[in-house]
């Protein structure tokens, strides 16, 4: 394996991208950061201060200040806010909405995507999120991007927010996939496109092992 290789996984909601990282972080021996997480936390912070997602001037006097931290613990990925560990809460459903909405901020998105950078610049990595090929880390090794059916991706979303306990509504739960796709693919900086020379895998027919497999051939080849 090359050293400091760095691998970008793109696509929208629910394409299992976060499963297909998750695994080559393991299968490579490198580190995973799931970016979307950084942007849930942003979230996070706003709701529990009572700050409307998309309010940019409000969202700006915080974001400089915001206390967001991503530590390695037994080798999973932890988002801390304000010191406390909110991996868990940052899953949840109204979470997923307020992101979308806070992604399309510029003064998040150059915040989140800094600290990305600098994450991605201290080790071999694989990131996943909507622009890690086409903005944050142009020159990856290997690009991907991972695409489904929006009805196989609220599948897969349905089922696994059922198996954490949460209370969904299938139709609801779709529409708001669609919504988030609509809104991450048609915001004005750094929007969520597969970039020029990403490798695009359709995963709507594929098991988790399929597209490793896929993953992991492009990978061997060069
Ligand atoms: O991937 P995940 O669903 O956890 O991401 C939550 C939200 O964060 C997405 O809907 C998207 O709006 C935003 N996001 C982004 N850029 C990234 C990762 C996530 O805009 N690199």
């Amino acid at each position: 394996m090359q050293k400091n290789i760095k691998i970008a996984l793109d696509g929208p909601s629910g394409s299992g991208k976060s499963t297909i990282a998750k695994r080559l972080s393991k299968e490579l021996d490198i580190l995973y950061l799931d970016t979307g997480a950084m942007y849930r936390a942003t979230a996070l912070k706003a709701l529990k201060t009572g700050i409307a997602p998309k309010d940019e001037r409000s969202v700006s006097e915080f974001i400089d200040k915001l206390d967001l931290k991503i530590k390695y613990e037994n080798g999973s990925q932890q988002t801390y806010l304000d010191g406390e560990n909110v991996s868990d809460k940052i899953r949840e459903p109204q979470v997923s909405m307020a992101a979308s909405d806070i992604s399309s901020l510029k003064c998040v998105r150059l915040k989140m995507v800094e600290m990305q950078r600098k994450i991605a610049s201290e080790t071999s990595c694989v990131l996943d999120g909507r622009d890690i090929g086409s903005y944050v880390l142009p020159d990856a090794d290997y690009k991907f991007y991972i695409t489904a059916g929006v009805d196989v991706r609220a599948q897969r979303r349905y089922k696994e927010l059922k198996e954490k306990g949460f209370d969904v509504d299938f139709d609801k739960l779709q529409k708001e996939i669609e919504e988030r796709d609509y809104n991450d693919s048609h915001r004005e900086f750094s929007p969520l496109v597969k970039a020029k020379d990403a490798i695009e895998i359709d995963t709507s027919n594929l098991d988790v092992e399929g597209v490793i497999s896929a993953v992991m051939s492009y990978i061997k080849k060069r």
